[in-house]
């Protein structure tokens, strides 16, 4: 690198360090941040140079691999004839080629949609529905909400709300943050024989408290950012019988999920089971784009426009934004026309290979696989700053948390890719000593 390009940089990082409020981070004790030039295919470009091999997807999200030209594309030709318009009296086709899309691809039931700006706000939205189902139904006392701890569901409040208690904080915010019902967390496992006490807590609850309770939101099989957890496709059958049961809406956070991510297009897939509003985002534009969606049957919609005020209560600035909708359509097109189910079966055999050695290492818990997700889970947390400076070093792009060192990489990696992010997950973790 040249002179004049890394005083430049520097001057960015120390900006960026001075002002610059990253994802959970210290303002005054900031991890190191690395300077990206460019992205491509699997790879992600630092200004000084160096190559990184990525293993994060930018969180689910890029599934085709970073600047995928017929994204561009796509992106491109609809910033030239209309960028944003108000959604309020107005629509246009991208957003009604994608509505298309959605509802044909997602489980059985699933009509209505309702576009919004990210993950975060979809699932606000989400409860939003169900509180306002119940109330137009005049039962105003179903309000409140079951979930299972180890859950994440987004940053805003009632996101937040029903986040894991525990990783969440929700200590930081008593009195504010509406307090809802916890089931434990699944034991069994996805690949585990089914055992049917492992849906006891939830039941308890649901039957205890289903006169307030006016859904359950969960995410579909896999718990993503509350702990890489995958979870046994009967215990999602069970909650969808115990939703009707006790009349009680099923909402299905695939946020992370969805598009191909645990081996079925979506999650609730694997179990079969349709629920009554599902969420979606992240992958939804390739990673492109902030753009997010929520899915409700028929009788939700309906029934919620069936009592004043007649109309649902939320209406986003940025609602069906037409950029973010084209390169959606063209993304979730790309997917379809494309082996995917192939693809993800080949990563996951690539994960299992290549993450078993990390089994017998002494500082390693657990290590699980489902689809294209792998899971490195340790005994002790790790230290970020460190094992990410090694990572980078190395040549991979892996963000660890906690205990979970983990990878979901884009769908386009190769199998030699895929092999060399392994193997340095592999010596990463086992010379992970010390802490
Ligand atoms: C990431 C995520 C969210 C929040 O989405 P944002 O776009 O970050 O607001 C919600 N639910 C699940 C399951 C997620 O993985």
């Amino acid at each position: 690198m040249n002179a004049e390009l890394k005083s430049r940089s520097e001057v960015l990082l120390a900006y960026d360090r001075e002002h610059l409020w990253h994802p959970y981070t210290s303002m005054t004790n900031p991890l190191p941040v690395y300077l990206v030039d460019s992205a491509q295919g699997v790879r992600i470009k630092l200004q000084d140079g160096r190559e990184l091999v990525d293993g994060m997807a930018s969180w689910w999200s890029v599934i085709h691999g970073y600047n995928h030209p017929e994204l561009t594309r796509a992106l491109q030709q609809q910033a030239e004839s209309l960028a944003h318009v108000m959604f309020g009296g107005l629509t246009h086709s991208p957003a009604v080629e994608l509505a298309r899309i959605l509802v044909d691809i997602t489980p059985a039931g699933l009509e209505k949609v309702f576009l919004c700006d990210s993950g975060s706000v979809a699932v606000e939205v989400a409860m939003k529905m169900a509180l306002q189902f119940q109330y137009a139904r005049g039962r105003e006392g179903k309000n409140r909400f079951l979930t299972i701890r180890s859950g994440y569901h987004g940053d805003t409040f009632h996101a937040m709300s029903v986040c894991d208690p525990v990783t969440g904080m929700h200590q930081i915010y008593q009195g504010v943050l509406p307090e809802y019902f916890f089931a434990e967390k699944p034991k069994c496992s996805f690949y585990a024989a089914w055992d049917q006490a492992d849906i006891r807590s939830f039941e308890e609850l649901i039957e205890a408290n289903h006169t307030n309770i006016c859904a359950v939101i969960l995410e579909p099989i896999v718990q993503g950012a509350g702990g890489m957890r995958f979870y046994h496709p009967e215990y999602l059958r069970e909650v969808r019988r115990l939703c009707d049961l006790y009349d009680v809406l099923l909402i299905a956070d695939e946020i992370a999920t969805g598009f191909g991510r645990s081996g079925e297009l979506f999650a609730c897939n694997h179990a079969d089971i349709s629920p009554d509003i599902l969420c979606l985002g992240k992958a939804l534009t390739g990673g492109t784009m902030s753009l997010a969606a929520v899915l409700s049957t028929g009788s939700v919609a309906e029934t919620i426009s069936s009592r004043e005020p007649g109309v649902f209560m939320h209406g986003p600035t940025f609602m069906g934004n037409p950029l973010a909708c084209r390169v959606a359509v063209k993304s979730v097109s790309l997917l379809l026309d494309s082996d995917w189910k192939e693809r993800i079966r080949r990563i996951e055999a690539g994960l299992k290979r290549g993450l078993e050695p990390c089994r017998d290492l002494p500082k390693v818990e657990d290590v699980r696989v489902l689809g294209a997700i792998g899971v490195v889970e340790m005994k002790r947390p790790v230290d970020m700053a460190r094992i990410q400076e090694r990572f980078v070093s190395r040549g991979v792009w892996v963000r660890p948390f906690g205990k979970l060192v983990y990878v979901m990489p884009p769908y386009c990696i190769s199998c030699d890719d895929l092999d060399f992010l392994t193997s340095v997950i592999c010596e990463v973790v086992s010379s992970e000593g010390g802490c």
